[in-house]
């Protein structure tokens, strides 16, 4: 019989290291109202660490429930 293999041999990304937080963007967090910027885990207005970065989000950078720092320092860069 020749029966069907599923395929095992899925090929593993060389590149992916774990490695320091690199994703940023806009995210919340309980114990502030504001949302802040955050990249490679801290913001940029310096006030806050993240531990979870699965849910930034891009653009949206002139609302006004942005820190006010956060963002000046982003139009900044
Ligand atoms: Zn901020």
């Amino acid at each position: 019989m020749n029966e069907e293999k599923p395929q095992t041999n899925t090929p593993e990304p060389a590149a992916q290291v774990q490695t320091l937080v690199r994703q940023e963007g806009w995210t919340w967090l309980i114990n502030s109202r504001k949302w802040h910027y955050f990249r490679e885990g801290r913001s940029l207005c310096g006030k806050f660490l993240l531990l979870d970065d699965s849910d930034l989000e891009l653009g949206n950078d002139s609302s006004p429930d942005n820190c006010a720092a956060c963002r000046k320092k982003l139009l900044a860069a």
